[in-house]
């Protein structure tokens, strides 16, 4: 074991405080990497105030972040995706039990054995799993992925969840050029799925309840950009949507975004509310519509956003920070108040 330097929340209404946390030395598979920069993804947020008590309450001291991209420092001996000096990347997984069908299947993030990246049993350390905002971590080597060279890091580290997380549910679901495609919620998986959409061809409305990101939406490739609280906008669009993505942190109406969809249409969750959406049957039996969620996406999947972002130069739109302007940022979340994420530049907490 060796001791690295964290930022850490020792209760559901403490600040982050720099602190110390153990990680296993690298054994066989594993990789260890200097993190350089973590993205701060709402996850992290509703987790360190422990919001999802109900479904996976938190564990004190909590380290989130699972937006990680860093340089590799050391390697296993049995290792053969990286060598000391690459670049390294991982997301909300680092680990899964690979034999199971899910896993086979490439779909890891479906594994009933697998272990998020915080919050998390570690059976290395008999404690939990302790995320990026960290000056290292070790990972299994199956978890870590290879980001594209032409990236800017501080803007690619937010791909390993926004970006996954947004483009895994557009590729199911077929969008294409052709698609009318909905994204509700311009922040930090909103704006990365406005990218997408538009990178894939189909026709891209953004729906905010803020004004003033309207122009943004624009200029991150949406065709169209929706004020949701505006009755009259929101009519116009109805029942032509093929697919609406729903990205918002907070309990909203559902049932307006159902009501937008097309025959056959689907509008999929990947915002996670801690409380219910009450949701009115009709709007699905009319037109049969569905309504879905999507958790993250599997590891070659993830290999293969970062590819495509690669090819298209597509990263997070990002508001760099030091490791100490956390507690500011969280407080900026909660407000909507983020142009599109916040990246933490590690090299801050080396001072
Ligand atoms: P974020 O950056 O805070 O963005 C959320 C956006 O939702 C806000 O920018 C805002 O957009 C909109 N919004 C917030 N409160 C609202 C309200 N009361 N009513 C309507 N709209 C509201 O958050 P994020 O990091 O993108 O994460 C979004 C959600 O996805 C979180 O719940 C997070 O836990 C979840 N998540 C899920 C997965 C998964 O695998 N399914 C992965 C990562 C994150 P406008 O200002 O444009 O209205
Ligand atoms: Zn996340």
């Amino acid at each position: 074991m060796y001791k690295a330097k964290a930022y850490s929340v020792s209760s559901a209404t403490s600040p982050f405080a720099s602190s110390t946390i153990e990680r296993r030395d690298p054994t066989e598979h594993d990789v260890q990497m200097e993190i350089l920069f973590c993205g701060i993804c709402h996850s992290d947020l509703h987790q360190a105030r422990n919001e999802w008590s109900g479904v996976m309450p938190t564990v004190y001291p909590c380290v989130p972040g699972h937006e990680i991209v860093g340089r590799v420092t050391k390697v296993g001996p049995a290792v053969k995706k990286f060598k000391v000096g690459d670049l390294g990347a991982v997301g909300c997984m680092v680990d899964s039990d690979r034999t199971c069908p899910e896993c086979k299947q490439g779909n890891e993030q479906f594994c009933p054995n697998f272990v998020l990246t915080y919050n998390f049993p570690d059976k290395h350390t008999g404690k939990v799993t302790y995320g990026g905002y960290s000056d290292s971590i070790v990972v299994d080597e199956h978890f870590v992925l290879h980001v594209p060279a032409n990236l800017n890091l501080a803007g690619a580290a937010p791909l390993l969840c926004a970006g996954i997380t947004t483009y895994s549910p557009l590729r199911h679901w077929g969008v294409t050029k052709g698609k009318k495609v909905g994204v509700v919620g311009l922040g930090g998986l909103g704006h990365m799925a406005v990218k997408f959409s538009h990178a894939l061809g189909a026709h891209t409305v953004v729906f905010t309840t803020s004004e003033s990101k309207k122009d943004d939406a624009k200029r991150l490739g949406a065709d169209e950009v929706v004020i949701s609280k505006n009755a009259d906008e929101m009519a116009k669009h109805a029942g032509s949507f093929d697919f609406i993505l729903d990205a918002v942190a907070a309990t909203h109406d559902i049932n307006a975004y159902i009501n937008l969809l097309a025959r056959d249409g689907n509008i999929t969750m990947v915002g996670a509310p801690d409380q219910p959406l009450p949701v009115a049957v009709f709007g699905l039996l009319m037109r049969r519509r569905s309504f879905s969620g999507s958790l993250i996406g599997g590891i070659a999947e993830t290999q293969e956003m970062l590819d495509f972002c690669g090819k298209h130069n597509i990263t997070s739109d990002v508001e760099v920070i030091p490791v100490q302007k956390i507690n500011e940022a969280y407080e900026r979340l909660v407000k909507s108040d983020v142009k599109y994420r916040f990246s933490i530049d590690m090299a801050s907490l080396k001072g």
